[in-house]
């Protein structure tokens, strides 16, 4: 499959997990990718790797929630790439915590990464695919961006502005060439579930075992969701042809046959 052959990302939050599924998938459908985060070490070792498989692919360190760190992405990666025609604003973090115990510091850190990241991110790479008349933006959210649940306030309220942001984008798009979509997974096998699980086993004093079921009871999830399905559906979303899906919300919920 070469669908995105001749075709440049960037993904945000690429050293794991979902961002780093989502660099190998776009990279195995045919597109030179450059994967950033605020974790170098993760992006180089992403990249190294997808080069040793005969991949195309660049690193950079950014910080999504720094304005100056996200011109200057913008900048590395088309001076690497040539023009950057797809962004997945993957970067995003999660706590968990009663609303008396959110400090004000947390609320603005969830809110910061996870949507201020999304519009500094989308805004840096706007203009350049207005100019081409061709863009594909992909932006990850979550269930928790369209529905509620206990003691994720601050994570819902910021993937509930990620969805938001994506519906106005994807009217702000219509008639440009560039396309603005979502996947919003529910709980996925990444190192950012494993950290809750670590924090329900710390809390409730329950095995690996027991913190994995309750949570996938709460969320009404048969199972995880792999890393590689939610990459599967943001390659899905870059479409090439024409009609290109805009302003569609993919849910992963583990309910369909995978
Ligand atoms: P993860 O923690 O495993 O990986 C997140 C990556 O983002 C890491 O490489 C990290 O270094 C990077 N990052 C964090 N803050 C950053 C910042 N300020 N600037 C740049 N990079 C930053 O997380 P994941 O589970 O792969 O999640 C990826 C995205 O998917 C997030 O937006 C998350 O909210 C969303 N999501 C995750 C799940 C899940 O269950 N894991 C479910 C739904 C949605």
């Amino acid at each position: 499959m070469s669908e995105l052959a001749g075709y440049s990302a960037v993904i945000t939050g690429g050293g794991r997990g979902i961002g780093a599924a989502a660099a190998v998938a776009l990279a195995e459908a045919g597109a030179t990718v450059s994967v950033a985060s605020r974790n170098e070490g993760q992006v180089v070792d992403v990249a190294a790797e997808l080069r040793q498989q005969g991949h195309e692919a660049f690193a950079f360190r950014c910080d999504v929630t720094e304005p100056y760190q996200v011109r200057d992405l913008a900048l590395s990666a088309i001076e690497a790439m040539g023009r950057i025609d797809i962004l997945v604003n993957n970067a995003g973090t999660a706590t968990s915590n009663p609303i008396t115990r959110i400090t004000d510091a947390e609320w603005h850190h969830i809110m910061d990464v996870n949507a201020t990241g999304t519009f500094l991110c989308t805004q840096a790479v706007w203009a350049g695919m207005s100019e081409r008349r061709w863009g594909r933006i992909i932006n990850v959210a979550s269930v928790a961006g369209l529905g509620g649940g206990k003691y994720i306030s601050a994570y819902t309220a910021a993937k509930h502005a990620v969805v938001g942001f994506t519906r106005a984008m994807a009217e702000e798009a219509v008639g440009t060439g560039i396309t603005v979509n979502a996947v919003c997974p529910g709980y996925v096998d990444t190192p950012l579930t494993d950290e809750t699980i670590a924090r329900i086993m710390h809390h409730t004093g329950t095995s690996k075992h027991e913190a994995l079921a309750s949570l996938l009871e709460q969320a009404g999830q048969p199972r995880l969701i792999r890393a590689a399905e939610v990459a599967q559906a943001i390659v899905g979303l870059c479409h090439v042809g024409v009609p290109a899906p805009n302003g569609e919300l993919v849910v992963l919920d583990g309910l369909g046959s995978q």
